[in-house]
């Protein structure tokens, strides 16, 4: 039905999470109707996307060098880990200006119906943190969801025989809602009164 380079590109952004077909079709028109240059610069830019950007060593943020803005600012308090799922969550609480320290990016949750493991996530990277840096509070700031507060709870279990202050956000970020979607006000209210485990 579809010119072959139009359905190719098409069935490229179907790859895509939440682009379904009618999305795609819409979108390679969209792209069919820009001039050579546009274009050249959007396939430059993904090109680059992918050469420059690695994850930070230490936390797991997205980053252009080997660690992230974050990680190598000194003037953030490097006694506190706020531990998200992921890289979007980052940007979320960084928004709020409301947390002045580390992060950590496990890159996912432990999931009890499905049986997602640990050693899938960041957690041993996490160990390794606690052991090496002077850390005094951990923030666990998963998302308020089953798998979220199954994994929050599981990383408390761990920190129990560590002297190191353990919170969680506050409620108010509705439970099954993602950090990543809350609005600043929200956020910044869950992070300020954040309670401890
Ligand atoms: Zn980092």
């Amino acid at each position: 039905m579809f010119p072959k380079s139009f359905k190719k590109l098409i069935d490229n952004f179907t790859t895509l999470p939440s682009i379904g077909p009618k999305m795609a079709e819409r979108l390679v028109l969209f792209l069919f109707k820009q001039d050579a240059q546009k274009l050249s610069d959007f396939a430059k830019s993904l090109e680059d996307f992918k050469k420059n950007l690695r994850y930070c060593k230490k936390c797991f943020n997205i980053s252009e060098g080997e660690f992230c803005s974050i990680c190598k600012d000194s003037s953030r308090n490097q006694k506190t880990i706020c531990v998200v799922e992921d890289a979007l969550d980052v940007f979320a609480i960084e928004k709020t200006n409301k947390y002045n320290g580390l992060y950590h990016v496990l890159g996912g949750t432990l999931d009890p119906v499905k049986s997602a493991e640990i050693k899938n996530l960041r957690f041993a990277e996490l160990e390794k943190r606690i052991a090496a840096e002077k850390i005094e509070e951990i923030i666990l700031a998963t998302n308020p969801t089953t798998e979220g507060d199954a994994t929050a709870l599981y990383i408390a279990r761990f920190l129990k025989p560590y002297a190191i202050k353990t919170t969680r956000f506050a409620r108010g970020l509705s439970t099954g809602a993602d950090i990543e979607h809350a609005d600043e006000i929200t956020l910044s209210s869950a992070i300020v009164n954040r309670r401890e485990l």
